[in-house]
């Protein structure tokens, strides 16, 4: 324990270009002696990643979006660094025989496909795509149970958890606790929602993250996805998980044991410290010089409970975990959906909670889907998400609190 590996880990970053990735890829860069980057995967952002290219020399770098492949191609010619393009390629490099650990830090669904491809190679996954096991936990649990391959989450909550029940049996867990900061409309009042801009949902109080996660932040719908995720990584029911508001995310989750412990990891909010964590795996934790906590940091830590008449979605979230098959995949669909329109001020902030909810009301159910019916699955959702949008047809009223659901056409 705490001997440096003899040799260094190769390791691939799906979405390098993004929030989680090139704060990834400053923890290699921290650990030369230990770490190198040996694919390098961006959906569009290609001149981040000819740049990032350059800094890293990974064996090779992939842009996803087959429009800038000859650009990244052009731009790497002069370098011996592979490059590729598409998502079969994607799938396919993660299962190099040189790779060692797969950082899956790619936004929403699409991180599906290569996290299952690197399971079935048995690689060592930090898990920072949350929408995989939202999609498909059901899927991934089963695909985990015949594979090598482990999954450490990146997540700042799921570390928590992950820290807190080292040296302690499952069984004698009662309960985890998930923070929430209660993102940047804990206190503003209910009805306020409706008039809230994409560039008041991008002020985030304490984490600095992507577009998307910072919007599911203040919806708090990136909390039932937590949750979702929580059940999968540690095998504990939905009621097992309760969710609590910390505005202050110094402490990073809990876990409650049936002998009326708790445990808590307590850290600074920077994703810096999960991701050291998770690549420190299985060895041990890696010393850094980055910033420490101090006393000032902790003085005044506080809980609340959620307000889930104001944050519809955690409920939301509650029962599409309790529906099961394919239901938390629609609910993923249909925020991706929902979320990228609002980033783009086509709807109102409270418009994404009922282009959820129509869509979850409509979309078929599938109790025990395999890969395929989360594909079609995906595709109906974001497809009738996509026609409430352009139909302008997912209007509902709120009338004196309570919500008046009208019926979409046809
Ligand atoms: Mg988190």
């Amino acid at each position: 324990m705490g001997e440096l590996s003899s040799t260094k880990s190769n390791i691939a970053v799906l979405g390098s270009t993004g929030s989680i990735g090139r704060q990834t890829l400053d923890i290699i860069a921290e650990y030369p002696e230990r770490f190198s980057a040996w694919l390098l995967v961006a959906r569009s952002s290609a001149d981040l990643l000819i740049q990032q290219a350059r800094q890293f020399r990974p064996h090779m770098v992939i842009i996803a979006d087959e429009r800038y492949y000859e650009y990244v191609r052009d731009a790497l010619e002069d370098t011996d660094i592979e490059v590729a393009t598409g998502s079969a390629a994607i799938a396919q490099a993660v299962t190099a025989p040189e790779v060692d650990t797969v950082v899956t830090a790619m936004v929403g669904y699409s991180g599906l496909e290569s996290t299952i491809a690197a399971i079935q190679a048995g690689k060592r996954i930090a898990l920072a795509n949350k929408e995989t096991l939202v999609v498909a936990g059901e899927l991934i649990d089963r695909l985990l149970k015949d594979s090598t391959s482990v999954l450490y989450p990146v997540d700042s909550e799921h570390g928590a958890f992950y820290q807190c029940l080292v040296g302690e049996r499952m069984q004698d867990v009662e309960k985890l606790w998930l923070t929430a900061s209660g993102g940047p409309f804990r206190t503003l009042p209910r009805e306020r929602l409706e008039t809230v801009t994409a560039a008041d949902a991008l002020k985030h109080p304490n984490w600095s993250m992507g577009a998307k996660i910072t919007i599911d932040s203040a919806t708090m719908m990136n909390k039932g996805f937590e949750m979702i995720e929580a059940r999968w990584l540690f095998g504990i029911e939905p009621r097992g998980i309760e969710i609590v508001v910390h505005p202050q995310s110094i402490i990073h989750s809990m876990v409650a044991f049936k002998d009326g412990s708790v445990k808590a990891q307590l850290g600074l909010p920077d994703m810096h410290l999960p991701i050291r964590y998770a690549l420190g795996l299985p060895d041990g934790r890696l010393a850094s010089d980055c910033r420490k906590m101090t006393i000032e940091d902790m003085a005044m830590l506080t809980m609340e409970r959620p307000d889930v008449d104001k944050f519809p979605l955690l409920t939301t979230a509650y029962q599409a975990a309790h529906l099961g098959g394919t239901a938390p995949c629609v609910m993923n669909a249909a925020n991706e959906i929902a979320v990228a329109a609002f980033l783009q001020d086509k709807i109102k902030f409270t418009d994404i909670y009922r282009i959820i909810e129509q869509t979850m009301e409509h979309a078929p159910h599938v109790e025990r889907p395999g890969y395929d019916d989360y594909v079609a699955s995906n595709t109906a959702a974001r497809e009738y998400a996509s026609r409430l949008l352009t139909d302008n047809s997912f209007q509902s009223s709120v009338v004196s609190g309570i919500r008046i659901q009208l019926k979409t056409k046809n």
